[in-house]
Protein backbone atom coordinates (compact mmCIF):
# COMPACT_ATOMS: atom_id res chain seq x y z
CA UNK A 1 0.00 0.00 0.00
CA UNK A 2 1.38 3.62 -0.58
CA UNK A 3 2.01 5.86 2.06
CA UNK A 4 1.70 9.61 2.19
CA UNK A 5 2.07 12.25 5.03
CA UNK A 6 -1.49 14.08 4.13
CA UNK A 7 -3.75 13.56 1.00
CA UNK A 8 -5.91 16.52 0.36
CA UNK A 9 -9.55 15.12 -1.81
CA UNK A 10 -10.77 17.24 -4.16
CA UNK A 11 -8.81 19.94 -6.40
CA UNK A 12 -11.11 22.97 -6.43
CA UNK A 13 -9.70 26.03 -4.95
CA UNK A 14 -10.54 25.01 -1.40
CA UNK A 15 -8.39 21.59 -1.80
CA UNK A 16 -5.48 23.42 -3.35
CA UNK A 17 -5.44 26.31 -0.65
CA UNK A 18 -5.65 23.73 2.12
CA UNK A 19 -2.66 21.25 0.22
CA UNK A 20 -0.81 24.33 -0.36
CA UNK A 21 -0.94 25.36 3.11
CA UNK A 22 -0.17 21.85 4.35
CA UNK A 23 3.03 21.67 1.63
CA UNK A 24 4.62 25.06 2.85
CA UNK A 25 3.89 23.45 6.57
CA UNK A 26 6.86 20.77 5.05
CA UNK A 27 4.68 17.78 4.75
CA UNK A 28 4.29 15.44 1.93
CA UNK A 29 0.86 16.01 0.12
CA UNK A 30 -0.89 14.63 -2.66
CA UNK A 31 -4.19 15.66 -4.17
CA UNK A 32 -6.25 13.53 -5.48
CA UNK A 33 -8.90 14.49 -7.58
CA UNK A 34 -12.23 12.79 -8.94
CA UNK A 35 -12.13 15.10 -12.86
CA UNK A 36 -9.32 15.39 -15.28
CA UNK A 37 -8.10 18.59 -14.65
CA UNK A 38 -8.28 20.75 -11.59
CA UNK A 39 -11.50 23.32 -10.82
CA UNK A 40 -14.20 21.52 -12.97
CA UNK A 41 -16.83 22.13 -10.49
CA UNK A 42 -17.95 25.21 -8.57
CA UNK A 43 -14.83 26.98 -8.35
CA UNK A 44 -15.36 27.22 -11.55
CA UNK A 45 -19.27 28.38 -11.49
CA UNK A 46 -19.37 31.16 -9.48
CA UNK A 47 -19.42 34.35 -9.71
CA UNK A 48 -15.50 35.32 -9.02
CA UNK A 49 -16.12 38.37 -6.39
CA UNK A 50 -14.00 38.53 -3.69
CA UNK A 51 -16.31 39.48 -1.18
CA UNK A 52 -15.69 42.39 1.50
CA UNK A 53 -17.40 40.05 4.19
CA UNK A 54 -20.12 41.78 4.99
CA UNK A 55 -23.68 39.46 5.57
CA UNK A 56 -22.57 37.02 7.61
CA UNK A 57 -22.91 36.86 11.27
CA UNK A 58 -20.92 38.26 13.59
CA UNK A 59 -17.83 36.23 14.81
CA UNK A 60 -18.55 32.67 12.40
CA UNK A 61 -16.52 31.23 10.15
CA UNK A 62 -18.04 32.79 7.44
CA UNK A 63 -17.10 36.47 8.35
CA UNK A 64 -14.36 35.55 9.72
CA UNK A 65 -12.34 33.73 6.92
CA UNK A 66 -13.79 35.76 4.31
CA UNK A 67 -12.39 38.91 6.08
CA UNK A 68 -9.01 37.43 6.69
CA UNK A 69 -9.04 35.58 2.92
CA UNK A 70 -10.15 39.01 1.32
CA UNK A 71 -6.42 40.36 2.64
CA UNK A 72 -4.57 37.30 2.23
CA UNK A 73 -6.23 36.99 -1.60
CA UNK A 74 -5.64 40.27 -2.74
CA UNK A 75 -1.82 40.63 -1.37
CA UNK A 76 -1.48 36.84 -3.15
CA UNK A 77 -2.93 37.93 -6.12
CA UNK A 78 -1.04 41.09 -6.14
CA UNK A 79 2.42 39.32 -5.61
CA UNK A 80 1.90 36.61 -8.30
CA UNK A 81 0.53 38.93 -10.93
CA UNK A 82 -2.89 36.80 -10.85
CA UNK A 83 -6.05 38.99 -12.34
CA UNK A 84 -7.97 41.04 -10.48
CA UNK A 85 -9.67 44.61 -9.54
CA UNK A 86 -10.76 45.92 -6.39
CA UNK A 87 -13.96 47.52 -8.61
CA UNK A 88 -15.82 47.59 -5.51
CA UNK A 89 -19.85 47.11 -5.62
CA UNK A 90 -23.02 49.14 -4.60
CA UNK A 91 -25.63 47.34 -2.66
CA UNK A 92 -28.80 49.03 -3.79
CA UNK A 93 -32.01 49.87 -2.22
CA UNK A 94 -35.41 50.12 -4.52
CA UNK A 95 -38.44 51.03 -2.14
CA UNK A 96 -38.51 52.73 1.30
CA UNK A 97 -38.22 49.47 3.48
CA UNK A 98 -34.69 48.66 1.90
CA UNK A 99 -33.49 51.69 2.01
CA UNK A 100 -34.30 51.46 6.21
CA UNK A 101 -32.40 48.27 6.00
CA UNK A 102 -29.09 49.66 4.74
CA UNK A 103 -27.63 51.06 7.97
CA UNK A 104 -28.58 47.50 9.77
CA UNK A 105 -25.99 46.11 6.83
CA UNK A 106 -23.60 48.47 7.21
CA UNK A 107 -23.30 47.98 11.10
CA UNK A 108 -23.56 44.07 10.62
CA UNK A 109 -20.68 44.82 8.35
CA UNK A 110 -19.12 46.67 10.80
CA UNK A 111 -19.10 44.23 13.36
CA UNK A 112 -17.27 42.02 11.33
CA UNK A 113 -14.24 44.28 10.98
CA UNK A 114 -15.72 45.81 7.52
CA UNK A 115 -15.49 49.02 8.10
CA UNK A 116 -15.31 51.02 4.55
CA UNK A 117 -19.25 51.26 3.72
CA UNK A 118 -20.51 54.35 2.64
CA UNK A 119 -24.50 55.49 2.73
CA UNK A 120 -25.06 57.42 -0.25
CA UNK A 121 -27.99 58.83 -1.25
CA UNK A 122 -29.59 57.98 -4.90
CA UNK A 123 -27.87 61.37 -6.23
CA UNK A 124 -24.56 60.11 -4.69
CA UNK A 125 -25.28 56.49 -6.40
CA UNK A 126 -26.16 57.70 -9.57
CA UNK A 127 -23.38 60.03 -10.12
CA UNK A 128 -21.07 56.91 -9.64
CA UNK A 129 -23.45 54.76 -12.18
CA UNK A 130 -25.66 56.89 -14.07
CA UNK A 131 -27.88 53.89 -15.24
CA UNK A 132 -29.02 52.81 -11.93
CA UNK A 133 -32.47 53.18 -10.55
CA UNK A 134 -32.52 53.19 -6.33
CA UNK A 135 -33.58 55.47 -3.38
CA UNK A 136 -29.95 54.77 -1.27
CA UNK A 137 -27.15 52.89 -1.88
CA UNK A 138 -24.32 51.30 0.19
CA UNK A 139 -21.28 51.45 -1.32
CA UNK A 140 -18.22 48.63 -0.67
CA UNK A 141 -14.83 49.63 -1.86
CA UNK A 142 -13.35 46.38 -0.97
CA UNK A 143 -15.54 44.19 -3.02
CA UNK A 144 -13.82 42.99 -6.13
CA UNK A 145 -13.28 40.00 -9.20
CA UNK A 146 -10.24 37.49 -9.33
CA UNK A 147 -9.39 35.02 -11.95
CA UNK A 148 -10.56 32.08 -10.41
CA UNK A 149 -8.20 29.62 -12.65
CA UNK A 150 -4.98 31.90 -12.65
CA UNK A 151 -6.06 31.66 -8.64
CA UNK A 152 -6.35 27.85 -8.63
CA UNK A 153 -3.17 27.18 -11.39
CA UNK A 154 -0.70 29.46 -8.98
CA UNK A 155 -1.74 27.57 -5.74
CA UNK A 156 -1.32 24.38 -7.78
CA UNK A 157 2.49 25.94 -8.93
CA UNK A 158 2.99 26.83 -5.06
CA UNK A 159 2.24 22.85 -4.32
CA UNK A 160 4.09 21.32 -6.80
CA UNK A 161 7.25 23.53 -6.24
CA UNK A 162 6.75 22.80 -2.10
CA UNK A 163 6.59 19.26 -3.19
CA UNK A 164 3.46 18.35 -3.81
CA UNK A 165 1.76 16.05 -6.05
CA UNK A 166 -1.74 16.18 -7.69
CA UNK A 167 -3.28 12.99 -9.38
CA UNK A 168 -6.31 13.43 -11.74
CA UNK A 169 -8.67 10.74 -12.75
CA UNK A 170 -8.38 9.71 -9.01
CA UNK A 171 -11.50 9.32 -7.59
CA UNK A 172 -11.71 8.23 -3.84
CA UNK A 173 -14.52 6.21 -3.17
CA UNK A 174 -13.91 5.51 0.89
CA UNK A 175 -12.62 6.29 3.65
CA UNK A 176 -11.30 4.13 7.22
CA UNK A 177 -10.55 5.98 9.76
CA UNK A 178 -11.68 3.10 12.53
CA UNK A 179 -8.00 3.03 13.20
CA UNK A 180 -6.63 6.22 12.78
CA UNK A 181 -5.57 7.21 16.12
CA UNK A 182 -2.67 4.23 15.67
CA UNK A 183 -2.60 3.36 11.83
CA UNK A 184 -3.21 6.60 10.30
CA UNK A 185 -6.02 6.59 7.63
CA UNK A 186 -6.74 4.58 4.85
CA UNK A 187 -8.51 5.46 1.36
CA UNK A 188 -9.46 3.01 -1.21
CA UNK A 189 -9.46 4.78 -4.90
CA UNK A 190 -12.50 4.10 -7.32
CA UNK A 191 -10.18 1.18 -9.25
CA UNK A 192 -9.74 -0.24 -5.89
CA UNK A 193 -6.03 1.28 -5.20
CA UNK A 194 -5.63 1.69 -1.50
CA UNK A 195 -3.33 4.53 -0.07
CA UNK A 196 -2.28 5.15 3.54
CA UNK A 197 -2.29 8.80 4.91
CA UNK A 198 -1.60 10.24 8.76
CA UNK A 199 -3.82 13.46 7.45
CA UNK A 200 -6.53 13.50 5.14
CA UNK A 201 -8.88 16.91 3.98
CA UNK A 202 -12.53 16.09 2.78
CA UNK A 203 -12.33 18.87 0.08
CA UNK A 204 -14.94 17.41 -2.08
CA UNK A 205 -16.88 19.96 -2.45
CA UNK A 206 -20.58 19.00 -3.42
CA UNK A 207 -19.28 15.14 -2.32
CA UNK A 208 -17.99 16.13 0.77
CA UNK A 209 -21.17 15.07 3.20
CA UNK A 210 -21.44 11.80 0.74
CA UNK A 211 -17.83 10.89 1.37
CA UNK A 212 -18.31 12.03 5.06
CA UNK A 213 -20.84 9.20 5.51
CA UNK A 214 -18.65 6.54 3.62
CA UNK A 215 -15.74 7.05 6.60
CA UNK A 216 -15.35 4.29 8.34
CA UNK A 217 -15.26 5.24 11.78
CA UNK A 218 -16.97 8.75 11.81
CA UNK A 219 -19.73 8.93 13.80
CA UNK A 220 -22.86 9.07 11.45
CA UNK A 221 -24.44 12.00 13.85
CA UNK A 222 -21.40 14.41 12.83
CA UNK A 223 -22.34 14.34 9.32
CA UNK A 224 -24.82 16.93 8.15
CA UNK A 225 -27.60 16.74 5.33
CA UNK A 226 -26.39 17.98 1.49
CA UNK A 227 -28.55 20.18 -0.03
CA UNK A 228 -28.49 21.36 -3.55
CA UNK A 229 -29.18 25.26 -4.31
CA UNK A 230 -28.75 25.79 -7.93
CA UNK A 231 -27.39 29.08 -9.11
CA UNK A 232 -28.40 30.02 -12.51
CA UNK A 233 -26.74 32.86 -14.62
CA UNK A 234 -27.34 34.89 -17.87
CA UNK A 235 -24.94 37.20 -19.38
CA UNK A 236 -26.08 40.56 -20.99
CA UNK A 237 -25.27 40.75 -24.29
CA UNK A 238 -23.41 44.37 -25.22
CA UNK A 239 -21.77 46.27 -22.98
CA UNK A 240 -21.92 46.84 -19.10
CA UNK A 241 -23.83 49.87 -18.27
CA UNK A 242 -21.98 49.61 -14.83
CA UNK A 243 -18.45 49.76 -13.96
CA UNK A 244 -19.18 48.21 -10.26
CA UNK A 245 -20.47 45.04 -8.85
CA UNK A 246 -24.28 45.90 -8.51
CA UNK A 247 -26.43 43.91 -5.28
CA UNK A 248 -29.84 43.98 -4.29
CA UNK A 249 -30.58 44.25 -0.74
CA UNK A 250 -31.11 40.70 -0.34
CA UNK A 251 -33.69 39.19 0.52
CA UNK A 252 -33.23 35.19 -0.37
CA UNK A 253 -31.50 31.59 0.09
CA UNK A 254 -28.56 33.47 -2.42
CA UNK A 255 -27.76 37.76 -2.34
CA UNK A 256 -30.32 38.37 -4.82
CA UNK A 257 -29.96 38.43 -8.84
CA UNK A 258 -27.07 40.87 -9.33
CA UNK A 259 -24.52 42.16 -11.58
CA UNK A 260 -21.02 40.95 -11.84
CA UNK A 261 -17.91 41.78 -14.25
CA UNK A 262 -15.36 39.69 -15.36
CA UNK A 263 -12.10 40.94 -16.44
CA UNK A 264 -12.84 41.33 -19.33
CA UNK A 265 -16.03 43.61 -18.84
CA UNK A 266 -18.70 41.09 -19.46
CA UNK A 267 -21.54 41.35 -17.79
CA UNK A 268 -23.45 38.31 -16.46
CA UNK A 269 -26.65 38.52 -13.68
CA UNK A 270 -27.31 35.96 -10.91
CA UNK A 271 -26.94 33.60 -9.21
CA UNK A 272 -31.06 33.35 -8.29
CA UNK A 273 -31.88 29.86 -6.43
CA UNK A 274 -33.30 26.93 -7.68
CA UNK A 275 -33.12 23.93 -5.35
CA UNK A 276 -32.36 20.54 -6.99
CA UNK A 277 -31.83 17.10 -5.76
CA UNK A 278 -28.98 16.74 -8.03
CA UNK A 279 -25.34 18.19 -7.80
CA UNK A 280 -24.60 17.48 -11.90
CA UNK A 281 -27.87 19.55 -12.68
CA UNK A 282 -26.16 22.15 -14.21
CA UNK A 283 -28.17 23.24 -17.62
CA UNK A 284 -29.60 26.95 -17.53
CA UNK A 285 -33.35 26.74 -18.30
CA UNK A 286 -33.75 29.59 -20.61
CA UNK A 287 -37.65 30.02 -19.43
CA UNK A 288 -35.65 31.21 -15.90
CA UNK A 289 -34.96 34.66 -17.84
CA UNK A 290 -38.34 35.72 -17.61
CA UNK A 291 -38.27 36.62 -13.76
CA UNK A 292 -34.62 37.87 -14.06
CA UNK A 293 -36.14 40.65 -16.45
CA UNK A 294 -38.42 41.72 -13.85
CA UNK A 295 -35.22 41.48 -11.16
CA UNK A 296 -32.99 43.21 -12.48
CA UNK A 297 -35.47 46.11 -14.05
CA UNK A 298 -35.95 47.22 -9.98
CA UNK A 299 -32.41 48.33 -10.16
CA UNK A 300 -31.94 48.98 -14.11
CA UNK A 301 -35.01 50.16 -15.74
CA UNK A 302 -32.70 50.21 -19.57
CA UNK A 303 -32.25 46.32 -19.53
CA UNK A 304 -33.46 46.23 -23.09
CA UNK A 305 -35.97 43.17 -24.21
CA UNK A 306 -33.69 40.15 -25.39
CA UNK A 307 -30.74 41.01 -23.82
CA UNK A 308 -30.17 38.69 -21.41
CA UNK A 309 -28.59 35.45 -22.81
CA UNK A 310 -28.60 31.83 -21.07
CA UNK A 311 -24.84 31.62 -19.32
CA UNK A 312 -24.32 28.71 -16.99
CA UNK A 313 -25.21 27.03 -13.41
CA UNK A 314 -23.27 26.41 -10.30
CA UNK A 315 -24.72 24.44 -7.37
CA UNK A 316 -24.19 25.61 -3.80
CA UNK A 317 -22.88 22.99 -1.37
CA UNK A 318 -25.61 24.09 1.35
CA UNK A 319 -26.00 21.77 4.81
CA UNK A 320 -29.09 23.69 5.19
CA UNK A 321 -32.06 23.74 3.52
CA UNK A 322 -34.76 25.27 1.83
CA UNK A 323 -36.46 27.87 4.47
CA UNK A 324 -33.75 27.49 6.90
CA UNK A 325 -30.87 30.35 7.86
CA UNK A 326 -27.91 29.86 5.79
CA UNK A 327 -25.26 27.62 7.77
CA UNK A 328 -21.56 28.36 8.79
CA UNK A 329 -18.74 26.66 7.08
CA UNK A 330 -18.83 23.78 8.68
CA UNK A 331 -15.17 22.25 8.98
CA UNK A 332 -14.77 19.32 11.07
CA UNK A 333 -11.65 18.41 12.80
CA UNK A 334 -10.77 14.88 15.13
CA UNK A 335 -11.80 17.22 18.11
CA UNK A 336 -15.32 17.59 16.31
CA UNK A 337 -15.78 14.03 14.88
CA UNK A 338 -13.85 12.35 16.78
CA UNK A 339 -11.37 10.74 13.95
CA UNK A 340 -7.73 11.79 14.29
CA UNK A 341 -5.85 12.94 11.29
CA UNK A 342 -8.83 13.70 9.31
CA UNK A 343 -10.86 17.54 8.72
CA UNK A 344 -14.27 17.21 6.63
CA UNK A 345 -14.84 20.35 4.37
CA UNK A 346 -18.51 20.80 4.89
CA UNK A 347 -21.02 23.31 3.37
CA UNK A 348 -18.07 25.62 1.51
CA UNK A 349 -20.60 27.43 -0.08
CA UNK A 350 -19.86 31.40 -0.62
CA UNK A 351 -17.69 33.24 0.38
CA UNK A 352 -15.73 30.02 -0.18
CA UNK A 353 -13.57 31.74 -2.88
CA UNK A 354 -12.85 34.37 -0.87
CA UNK A 355 -12.01 32.21 1.95
CA UNK A 356 -9.51 29.87 0.54
CA UNK A 357 -6.52 31.01 1.39
CA UNK A 358 -7.82 31.72 4.79
CA UNK A 359 -9.22 28.44 5.00
CA UNK A 360 -6.13 26.45 4.12
CA UNK A 361 -4.34 28.52 6.87
CA UNK A 362 -7.38 27.19 9.44
CA UNK A 363 -6.97 23.52 8.28
CA UNK A 364 -3.40 23.71 8.80
CA UNK A 365 -3.68 25.28 12.35
CA UNK A 366 -6.11 22.34 13.18
CA UNK A 367 -4.09 19.82 12.00
CA UNK A 368 -0.83 21.38 13.61
CA UNK A 369 -2.71 21.41 16.83
C1 LIG B 1 -23.49 30.03 -7.93
C2 LIG B 1 -22.31 30.25 -7.02
C3 LIG B 1 -21.72 31.50 -6.93
C4 LIG B 1 -20.64 31.70 -6.07
N1 LIG B 1 -20.01 32.92 -6.06
C5 LIG B 1 -18.95 33.11 -5.24
C6 LIG B 1 -18.26 34.36 -5.24
O1 LIG B 1 -18.55 35.24 -6.04
N2 LIG B 1 -17.27 34.54 -4.34
C7 LIG B 1 -16.91 33.57 -3.45
O2 LIG B 1 -16.05 33.82 -2.61
N3 LIG B 1 -17.49 32.35 -3.48
C8 LIG B 1 -18.49 32.09 -4.37
N4 LIG B 1 -19.08 30.87 -4.41
C9 LIG B 1 -18.55 29.80 -3.57
C10 LIG B 1 -17.30 29.17 -4.17
O3 LIG B 1 -17.43 28.96 -5.55
C11 LIG B 1 -17.07 27.83 -3.45
O4 LIG B 1 -17.10 28.04 -2.05
C12 LIG B 1 -15.74 27.20 -3.82
O5 LIG B 1 -15.56 27.16 -5.21
C13 LIG B 1 -15.68 25.80 -3.24
O6 LIG B 1 -14.47 25.22 -3.63
P1 LIG B 1 -14.19 23.72 -3.27
O7 LIG B 1 -12.79 23.45 -3.64
O8 LIG B 1 -14.63 23.46 -1.86
O9 LIG B 1 -15.24 22.87 -4.14
P2 LIG B 1 -15.20 22.45 -5.69
O10 LIG B 1 -14.73 23.51 -6.57
O11 LIG B 1 -16.55 21.87 -5.98
O12 LIG B 1 -14.12 21.30 -5.73
C14 LIG B 1 -14.37 20.01 -5.22
C15 LIG B 1 -13.57 19.05 -6.06
O13 LIG B 1 -13.67 17.75 -5.48
C16 LIG B 1 -13.72 16.80 -6.52
N5 LIG B 1 -14.32 15.56 -5.98
C17 LIG B 1 -15.59 15.35 -5.62
N6 LIG B 1 -15.74 14.11 -5.14
C18 LIG B 1 -14.52 13.52 -5.20
C19 LIG B 1 -14.03 12.23 -4.85
N7 LIG B 1 -14.84 11.28 -4.34
N8 LIG B 1 -12.72 11.96 -5.06
C20 LIG B 1 -11.87 12.92 -5.57
N9 LIG B 1 -12.30 14.15 -5.93
C21 LIG B 1 -13.60 14.45 -5.73
C22 LIG B 1 -14.59 17.48 -7.59
O14 LIG B 1 -14.37 16.92 -8.88
C23 LIG B 1 -14.10 18.92 -7.49
O15 LIG B 1 -13.05 19.21 -8.39
C24 LIG B 1 -20.16 30.63 -5.27
C25 LIG B 1 -20.76 29.38 -5.38
C26 LIG B 1 -21.82 29.18 -6.25
C27 LIG B 1 -22.44 27.81 -6.37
Amino acid sequence: MDQVDAVVIGAGVVGLAVARALALQGREVMVLERAEAIGTGTSSRNSEVIHAGIYYPAGSLKARLCVQGKALLYAYCEQRGIGHRRCGKLIVATDDAQAASLAGIQARAAANGVDDLVLLTAAQAQAMEPQLACVASLHSPSTGIVDSHGLMLSLLGDLENAGGLLAVDSAVSGIDARHAAADGLVLTAQDGTEIAAGVVVNAAGLEAPALATRTLGLRADAVPTAWFAKGNYFTLSGRSPFARLIYPVPESAGLGVHLTLDLGGQAKFGPDVQWTDRADDLVVDPARGEAFYAEVRKYWPGLPDGALVPGYAGIRPKISGPGAPAADFLIQGPRAHGAAGLVNLLGIESPGLTSSLAIGEYVAALLAD
